[in-house]
């Protein structure tokens, strides 16, 4: 897909609608710290009837890569968070950007400055720990030579620009603190911080939730809103997310991309789950569903402190959801995960032999791998391999009492209960536990001595498929 260039907002009525928007630079794969700064933006237009824009922040452009789009674009599929629109790309708004910077500096919150690089060091050697001053933010317009030029904001000097930001509270920046920063480079190529206002502005964004890590961004943001004259959208600077020992994430704490935790197998309704509550909280609520957190997720919700990734914690939720679900949703998560790890998809003969066995199954699966493991007895097709322990236990004994079990099991009612008694029955008739009946039904039934119980499998593959399986091993 490509990130168009148009960025008019639709369906806003009277500015009242919430819109929101995800922003990426396209340099890589879609992280955990953006997917959940993602979900944040998208549960909260979501609940609100609003608006979730994508734009991708493709102006650098020795490091952004289409790939890298293409990639996030599959992410945030993945994790089933719907954008509105196309995405946007940055790069392409870049005359509308330079327009903006042009304005400004016909307005005169913005002016030219002709200062070369190797001024602007001069200077910076002769003033240690200052700011830049522009010599031209005052020069006489007379005074303007015919020369290329950047555009310079004309920042206020005096007093503090106040960020009222929706997670960390009231955040004050000293304006003599904050320079003339460049809006329009004298190549006529836009600076990021100017293409960011224009772009939330043009795409009528009213919530701004990112990584706090953007927080002194806002505050130079904000003088280029108050600048035009436009709105203030509501900033949230979300805290970032922490490894498990608690040190700011990198690639040691393993599983840094979204799509790690797709191709291991955690349901993108679980991950919905659990990223939502990585900073966020509501009372003590660690388990919901999409609805739930729709009509729970609010901002002040958002906690200070940085969040903490805790796998165990992920298995939780993910073997929650798992077991939540129902049929259809979790074959749609089996589907993805299929996928996204390269194996094929289920065929429809397997997807009507697994059906059976999902609620035996989905009882203790944490994950989408394990399930899968489980289900192996329903997928393989007849006749059954039996590994090398599994065939130990069809031992000519054994065979001798599936044989009984086969007589016994003609005339029952293939309820779990019916099988449970056939099996009883048998096994006191030849003076044995029942597992000694259950190793060579497992051999039989799945090949293998891992698998769910034996009455699951039974119950889930049916009276003739399970006969045949033990025809196959007795017969
Ligand atoms: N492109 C920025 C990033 O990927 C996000 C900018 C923003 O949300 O304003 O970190």
């Amino acid at each position: 897909m490509t990130p168009s260039q148009s960025a008019t907002p639709q369906g806003t009525q009277g500015g009242a609608q919430v819109v929101t928007r995800f922003a990426p630079s396209p340099t890589g794969y879609l992280h955990i710290g953006g997917a959940r700064t993602a979900l944040f933006n998208w549960l909260y237009a979501r609940a609100r009837g609003g608006r979730f824009l994508l734009r991708i922040e493709d102006t650098d452009r020795a490091r952004s890569t289409p790939e890298a789009t293409e990639a996030i674009l599959k992410g945030l599929s993945w994790l089933g968070l719907d954008w509105d629109g196309e995405p946007v790309s940055q790069f392409a708004r870049a005359p509308r950007h330079a327009e903006v910077a042009r304005e400004m500096m016909a307005n005169g919150s913005a002016y030219p400055c002709y200062t070369t690089p190797a001024e602007i060091e001069a200077w910076r050697a002769a003033h240690p720990n200052q700011t830049f001053a522009s010599p031209w933010r005052d020069a006489d317009p007379a005074t303007r030579p015919d020369a290329p030029f950047a555009i310079r904001l004309r920042a206020p000097r005096d007093g503090q620009t106040v960020i009222e930001d929706a997670v960390q509270g009231d955040v004050t920046f000293r304006n003599d603190q904050l320079d003339d920063m460049v809006l329009l480079r004298s190549d006529g190529t836009p600076t990021y911080m100017l293409a960011v206002v224009v772009d939330d502005h043009d795409m009528g964004v009213t919530h701004v939730i990112r990584g706090d890590d953007h927080l002194t961004n806002a505050a130079r943001q904000a003088q280029v809103f108050d600048a035009m004259g436009w709105p203030r959208p509501v900033f949230a600077h979300i805290p970032l997310i922490h490894g498990t020992d608690g040190k700011k994430l990198s690639k040691r704490h393993g599983a840094v991309g979204l799509h790690e935790y797709a191709a291991a197998g955690y349901p993108a309704a679980a991950m919905r789950n659990y990223l939502a509550r990585l900073g966020w909280s509501h009372g003590d609520d660690e388990l919901f569903d999409d609805a739930q957190a729709a009509e729970w997720f609010d901002l002040p919700g958002i906690g200070r402190a940085p969040a903490r990734l805790d796998f165990k914690k992920l298995e939780h939720v993910s073997g929650h959801h798992i077991g939540a679900m129902d049929d259809a949703a979790l074959l749609n998560e089996l589907a993805a995960f299929l996928n996204e790890t390269g194996q094929p998809a289920l065929t429809p003969v397997q997807t009507s032999r697994l059906t059976p066995a999902l609620p035996a199954l989905r009882e203790k699966a944490k994950t989408l791998p394990q399930l899968i493991e489980q289900a192996r007895f329903a997928m393989t097709d007849r006749p059954i391999q039996a590994d090398d322990k599994a065939a130990r236990a069809l031992d000519p004994p054994s065979r001798s009492i599936l044989v009984e079990l086969t007589a016994a099991m003609q005339n029952v009612n293939w309820t779990r209960d019916d099988l449970e008694a056939a099996a009883a029955a048998v096994a006191e008739a030849n003076g044995v536990g029942l597992g000694k009946i259950a190793a060579p039904l497992r051999a039989a039934l799945a090949g293998r001595t891992a698998t769910p119980s034996v009455f699951d499998m039974m119950t889930a593959l049916g009276r003739d498929e399970t006969l045949a399986r033990l025809a196959d091993v007795t017969g």
